[in-house]
C-alpha cells in the first residue's frame, strides 16, 4: 500500500481523484489510504500527482502484495510472460502459439475494470463455475492467476490470495468445442453472483470454409450481437498447427 506522509501532506485534496478505486479520502486534515482497496498501482506515486511528494511506495513485503501490484499496474513486466500487461501474450498470439487447437475453443474472461477493480474472491467463483463446467485452466507459467490457484482443476484459490484486491485479472483456459455451451452457461449464471464486471475472448479456428463454428453458440445462448473479433497473425514466427 501506498504511504502518506503527514507531516509533508497539506490536505489539499488533488490526489483523490487520480485513484480509479476511489482509495484515497481526505481525513482530518491529510489524505489517508483505504488498505482495502488500494491496488499499488502507484498512479498517485508515478505521475507525481503530489506537488510535496506527501505519497510514496510502501513495501511490497509478501508475494501476494507483489501479485497485487503486479496485476495492477500496467507498466510492470510480468514474470509469466516477459511483457508489459497482465500476461494474455498467449491468447492473443494463437496463430503462432497454437494453444487452442481446431475442435477447442480458449476462454479469456477479463475481470475488473479501472474505477472498479475485482476482489479475488469474486474471480474464485467464476474459475470454480468454469472448471465445474469443463474449462482447463492455464497453470501458473503462462498465465498469472494460474499462480494464486491453489488446484487448477477446481479453480480454488490459495488462501492468502482470497481478499486481494487487483485492477483486473484474465481466466484463462479451453475446453473442447462440445463443452463451451455449458462453460458460457455457467459463465451467465455465475455472473450474478459477483460485485464486479467482466469481458469475455472467445480464441477459436476457423474451419476449412472460413467459419468459426463456436460463434453460434452464442447465438444460441441470446448473446447480443456484434460480436467484435480480432485476427492476429506473422508475428514473424510460423503459424502453428491447426
Ligand atoms: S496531493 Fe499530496 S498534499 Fe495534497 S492531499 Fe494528496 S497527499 Fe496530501
Ligand atoms: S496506488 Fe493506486 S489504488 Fe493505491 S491509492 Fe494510489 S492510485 Fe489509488
Amino acid at each position: 500500500m501506498v504511504i502518506v506522509d503527514r507531516d509533508l501532506c497539506t490536505g489539499c485534496g488533488t490526489c483523490i481523484p487520480y485513484c480509479s478505486v476511489k482509495a484515497i479520502s481526505m481525513g482530518d486534515s491529510f489524505a489517508q489510504i483505504d488498505s482495502r482497496k488500494c491496488t499499488d498501482c502507484y498512479v498517485c506515486v508515478r505521475n507525481k500527482v503530489c506537488r510535496v511528494e506527501a505519497i510514496s511506495k510502501g513495501p511490497l513485503e509478501t508475494f501476494y502484495e507483489q501479485y497485487r501490484h503486479l496485476l495492477s499496474d500496467p507498466t510492470e513486466t510480468t514474470a509469466a510472460t516477459g511483457v508489459p500487461g497482465r500476461g494474455t501474450e498467449e491468447a492473443k498470439t494463437n496463430d503462432v502459439s497454437g494453444r487452442v487447437r481446431s475442435g477447442e475453443i480458449g476462454f479469456a474472461i477479463d475481470m475488473g475494470r479501472p474505477g472498479m477493480g475485482v476482489r479475488m474472491s469474486d474471480v474464485e467463483k467464476v474459475a470454480r463455475a468454469v472448471t465445474a463446467a469443463g474449462l482447463v485452466l492455464e497453470p501458473g507459467h503462462v498465465s498469472p492467476l494460474g499462480k494464486v490457484l491453489a488446484d487448477l482443476g477446481t479453480g480454488e484459490m490459495q488462501p492468502g490470495a482470497r481478499d486481494l484486491f487487483v485492477l483486473s485479472v484474465i481466466i484463462e483456459g479451453k475446453c473442447p468445442e462440445a463443452r463451451a455451451k455449458g462453460v458460457l452457461q455457467a459463465l451467465q449464471q455465475v455472473s450474478g453472483e459477483i460485485e464486479s464486471v467482466f469481458s469475455l475472448g472467445l480464441i477459436m479456428r476457423p474451419d476449412r470454409e472460413g467459419d468459426f463454428s463456436g460463434l453460434k453458440i452464442l447465438d444460441e445462448l441470446g448473446i447480443p450481437r456484434p460480436h467484435r473479433g480480432k485476427v492476429n497473425i506473422g508475428l514473424g514466427r510460423p503459424l502453428a498447427e491447426p
